[in-house]
């Protein structure tokens, strides 16, 4: 049966509200009415209660029994005030996604009937049956157990009738199973490493933060057409599809009109997403028909990636309301731009200094060159760890795939930021650097321009990029958890931090003053940057693969290899210097990387197989047989063929393509076997990455099909169906 492909797009938009639900109020009125934020603190726990629960959360000081049980008594209180039934431990196991378990919130009353009951045990730890979440061999099946730990720092929030309780997901051994357990360790890492650097400037200091300001971009399609492709549904991608005689050249969907439907479901996310607490700020349309960013007001890291999670998790069940699916996926479709996440990432210290912008004197620049230049030193030591950890199988589309960003990291400065370093080499220690125009005692000598945020010039091919107070780290894939880069990012730099710090206190030692220890200090480094990992040119130049590889940075483009990275012994040092992982968490770690690149591949494979032998191949056929029928009536009128080459030309084009679809598919299925036969998981995703490099010959004669084969008989909705939304 073939698909009436026009009646699914105007089912689409028959089902979509035009206008989003607007509550009559201002968004300040309703901004994180659904997150038990420090106002719902002060209002519904008691005094010491609260004074325990902000020690918690802003000292790291333990909780005792006594006040979990009162801040879970305050939380209840609030949470049936919102109609909630039921609570949840919120965790980010080593899946894509969130994980919950909902329990609902009632006992035994021991008269017959049932109260609402939620208490400290219950708030601060459960134990889930989650022996079926990726481990990497941790958890040996005799010892299944996992346990979720609220973490405090991340407000409690409610979605739908749940309370939603932000945990940390690791074993009865201890090790980590999730996403944020590591992270949490890395943010504490950069922190301790930091903080005795700032207090040679300001002994003030007590805690440096990390922050993270991410950039959502994603795809929508109709939910019918997107219902009758089984790659997208199962895959997250276009397994298959001839480009759309139009698709991004004319450049007029990037920052255009957002179309009506659009803004319909942009507003009803925003309203939920400002709800919970998501500081939403920006959207936009992106490049790629049917490409959409939005971006938050940055925050602390460890909160900003849980709001991520949750953005995510919003995006699919809003979308649905308006008859659209949200695509993550980082490439859903051949020939037009995939998706991203860039992850603007920043230091500040609780003074209120950002670490990564200029100061307002000398000093305080000092203090921001000296971050700056150790940013770039670990991204320099560690910049194959850094693609390692945005490493997937479906990010390895968009990488060196002439889009940001390369497969190779290198970091932008512009011009300014090289000017300032490269003349720091030449002038003695004690040079002081001004701001231009203020008068100093060594005027002009090194400035850095007033305006500076705002004249950052941009290099979109870079993955990494300094815009004036931040770095931008435009890597990350669509679909991440902004968590496995953010923590090894964070882990490198406290890395690099650390030894800096001994390198100074050896000099200070010796006698020099600090300011010359760190200049001297710095001196080095700026030298061993400035020339390999800095890099302003343009990232998609195939000469700089070869400059990159002299300069002896990653080039490395197989997905499985990356992943390797994190077992190096400077990796492992790393890690587990900084305390983020044992190298026991490592291994498994990596286990599950390679793993979830085989099966992503494996499942691609599979399905596209299926849809090449029970979709593509049977229109094919029935076309052909259409033909030849025509043929045989020519021959019977007119005697003979004359006149016919078109059809005869089509009619062979018809043959081997199929002929080149079966022959793909068995290979392929050969293969697949093959591959599953072995046991180490970094063979078998070698071997899964050949068979990711096959699907693309295998979609050539499908595509070619697509094109000669009536429009009518075309059992899937079309790029051309898929990607214009009015
Ligand atoms: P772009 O021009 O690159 O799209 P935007 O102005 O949209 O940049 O900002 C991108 C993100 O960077 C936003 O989430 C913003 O809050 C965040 N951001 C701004 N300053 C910082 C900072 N110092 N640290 C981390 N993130 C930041
Ligand atoms: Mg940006």
């Amino acid at each position: 049966m073939n698909i009436d492909r026009l009646t699914l797009v105007t089912e689409s938009f028959r089902k979509s509200p035009v206008e989003a639900e607007c509550p009559a109020k201002k968004v300040s009125e309703y901004f994180g009415d659904l997150v038990f934020d420090r106002a719902k603190m002060h209002k519904y726990l008691d005094a010491p209660t609260l004074k325990a629960l902000l020690d918690c959360i802003d000292e790291g000081s333990p909780l005792d029994r006594k006040t979990a049980d009162g801040v879970a008594a305050g939380m209840k209180t609030w949470a049936l005030e919102h109609g909630v039934t039921h609570t949840t431990h919120w965790f980010q196991p080593l899946t894509e996604g969130t994980a919950e378990k909902h329990d609902a919130l009632i006992d035994y009353d021991g008269k017959g009937g049932v109260i609402e009951q939620f208490d400290g045990k219950s708030l601060v730890q459960q134990e889930p049956d989650a022996s079926s979440f990726p481990s990497g061999g941790i958890r040996a099946t005799f010892e299944a157990r996992g346990y979720t730990a609220w973490d405090p720092t991340s407000p409690v929030f409610i979605q739908d009738d749940t309370l939603c309780i932000p945990t940390v997901f690791i074993s009865y051994t201890g090790e980590a199973l999730d996403y944020k357990t590591p992270l949490k360790k890395a943010l504490k890492a950069v922190s301790d490493a930091a903080v005795p650097i700032c207090r040679l400037f300001d002994p003030a200091v007590r805690k440096v933060y990390s922050y993270l300001g991410w950039e959502q971009e994603y795809f929508l399609v109709d939910e019918s057409l997107y219902a009758n492709r089984p790659d997208l549904m199962i895959t997250g991608r276009t397994l298959m599809g001839h480009n759309s005689s139009r698709n991004q050249q004319l450049d007029d969907h990037y920052f255009g009109a957002i179309p009506t439907r659009v803004a319909a479901f942009m507003r009803d996310l925003e309203i939920a997403g400002h709800r919970l607490g998501i500081p939403l700020k920006t959207r936009h349309n992106e490049v790629a028909p049917n490409q959409f960013e939005l971006a938050p007001i940055y925050c602390e890291t460890n909160l900003a990636n849980d709001q991520n999670q949750i953005l995510m998790n919003l995006m699919n069940r809003i979308a649905r309301k308006h008859g659209f699916v949200v695509l993550l996926h980082e490439k859903p479709f051949e020939g037009v731009n995939g998706s991203g996440k860039h992850n603007n990432w920043s230091l500040g210290t609780d003074t209120g200094r950002q670490l990564l912008a200029p100061g307002k004197d000398p000093k305080g620049n000092l203090l921001f060159v000296t971050f700056f230049v150790n940013v770039l030193a670990a991204v320099q030591k560690h910049n194959a760890l850094l693609k390692a950890s945005i490493a997937t199988a479906t990010n390895a589309h968009r990488l060196g795939a002439n889009e940001a960003p390369p497969a190779i990291i290198s970091a932008f400065l512009g011009k300014t930021m090289t000017d300032v370093l490269r003349k720091l080499l030449t002038v003695p220690s004690d040079t002081a650097i001004e701001i231009a125009g203020k008068k100093g005692k060594n005027v002009g000598i090194i400035e850095i321009p007033e305006i500076f945020v705002d004249n950052t010039d941009r290099n979109r091919t870079s993955p990494f990029a300094f815009t004036g107070n931040r770095f931008e780290f435009r890597a990350v894939g669509s679909s991440a958890n902004c968590a496995g880069a953010m923590t090894t990012l964070n882990a490198a730099v406290a890395e690099q931090l650390t030894l800096f710090k001994a390198a100074v206190d050896e000099k200070m030692a010796a006698g020099a003053k600090s300011n010359i220890a760190i200049m001297d200090s710095l001196k080095p480094l700026i030298a061993s940057v400035i020339d390999t990992v800095c890099f302003d040119g343009n990232g998609y130049d195939d000469q700089w693969k070869e400059e990159a590889l002299r300069r002896g940075l990653d080039i490395r483009t197989s997905v499985p290899e990356m992943i390797s990275e994190f077992l190096s012994p400077d990796s492992v040092k790393m890690f587990t210097s900084t305390g983020v992982y044992t190298p026991n968490e490592l291994k498994a770690r990596v286990d599950v990387k390679w793993e979830t690149y085989s099966k992503k591949v494996q499942i691609e494979s599979r399905v596209m197989g299926r849809m090449a032998t029970n979709h593509i191949c049977p229109a094919a056929l029935e076309y052909k047989s259409r033909l030849l029928k025509e043929l045989s009536d020519n021959k019977s009128v007119f005697g003979n063929l004359d006149g016919c080459e078109a059809e005869l030309e089509t009619l062979r084009t018809i043959n081997s393509c199929i002929e080149e679809i079966h022959r793909r598919v068995s290979a392929m299925t050969d293969a697949r076997s093959r591959a599953n036969a072995l046991t180490s998981e970094y063979d078998k995703a070698v071997a899964y990455h050949e068979i990711a490099e096959s699907l693309s010959a295998l979609r050539k004669p499908i595509d070619t099909l697509e094109e000669i084969v009536d429009n009518r008989l075309w059992p899937l909705p079309k790029y051309r169906e898929l990607l214009f939304i009015s």
